[in-house]
């Protein structure tokens, strides 16, 4: 159990950051959600974590395309003993088309915010005696698609970031590992179903074999309950050896 511990989860009031903080509060740790919004149903959201786990959440706003902000948020929540890199965007398009400002945000979301929170959360861990690093790149950070140079590139450099950082803890009880997801159903895939249905003219059921999951073999989605047990599992006395490695999520994908 995480019971006494706090967990940050960047990015958390949709999709996978908000699976994962569900499951990590109903292992017993008190959870941070994060966004760069400031709405009444963000931080209603933490209420109803806590109401439903028993957990204290709250939700602290932080705009994680802002190195100081990502600092800030580790700073204001005051105690980091699991921190989940979640926080991410995508944009697709051509390399020599790909917009400047795009690229900066992908760079700076993606990968940077990662750098930003770990530098401000490693000496919460060390005076803790205790610490769990867990980011979220993808299988996008083992493999390449076209016209994703940026989530790429991004993605790559967290896995890359992911080993050194287990290196510079690796005699300490902290560690360091990267998940990396295939296709994740979350609201927005889901969104996204109805769209494609009436594109190829296909029913629900062939829309998500053979065209959205074209490259993951299982054909099925990865879930955020998953992802969440993924990182509950490398929270846990089982996972205390394994730092500075990947763990794909992602229906055989990149064994492809
Ligand atoms: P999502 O859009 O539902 O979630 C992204 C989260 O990041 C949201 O909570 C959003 O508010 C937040 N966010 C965006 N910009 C931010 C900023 N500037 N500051 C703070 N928070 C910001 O998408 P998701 O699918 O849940 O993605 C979560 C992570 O999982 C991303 O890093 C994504 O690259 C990765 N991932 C997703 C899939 C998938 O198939 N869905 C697959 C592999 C990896």
């Amino acid at each position: 159990s995480l019971k006494g511990k706090t967990a940050i989860i960047t990015g958390s009031n949709s999709g996978i950051g908000l699976g994962v903080a569900w499951e990590i509060a109903r292992s017993g740790a008190n959870v941070v959600l994060n966004s760069f919004t400031d709405r009444d149903e963000d931080h209603a959201l933490a209420a109803e974590i806590a109401k439903e786990t028993g957990v204290e959440a709250r939700y602290i706003k932080a705009d994680m395309s802002k190195g100081d902000e990502c600092r800030a948020l580790i700073e204001q929540a005051g105690v980091c003993d699991v921190l989940v890199n979640n926080a991410g965007i995508q944009h697709v398009a051509p390399i020599d088309e790909f917009p400047v400002d795009k690229w900066d945000a992908i760079i700076a979301i993606n990968m940077n915010s990662a750098f930003h929170t770990t530098a401000a959360a490693l000496p919460m861990m060390r005076k803790a005696g205790w610490g769990r690093v867990v980011n979220i790149a993808s299988a996008h950070g083992l493999t390449a698609s076209p016209f994703k140079a940026a989530y790429v590139a991004a993605k790559h450099g967290v896995v890359g970031m992911t080993k050194t950082v287990a290196l510079e803890t690796a005699e300490e009880p902290i560690t360091c590992n990267a998940i990396c997801p295939g296709y994740v159903l979350t609201p927005l895939v889901e969104a996204q179903i109805p769209d494609t249905m009436e594109k190829y003219n296909m029913g629900r059921e062939e829309v998500i074999k053979k065209v959205m999951l074209e490259r993951q073999p299982s054909r099925e989605f990865a879930t955020v309950e998953q992802l969440g047990g993924t990182v509950a599992f490398l929270c846990s006395d089982a996972a205390k050896q394994i730092t500075g490695t990947t763990i794909s999520v992602d229906g055989g994908w990149t064994a492809l």
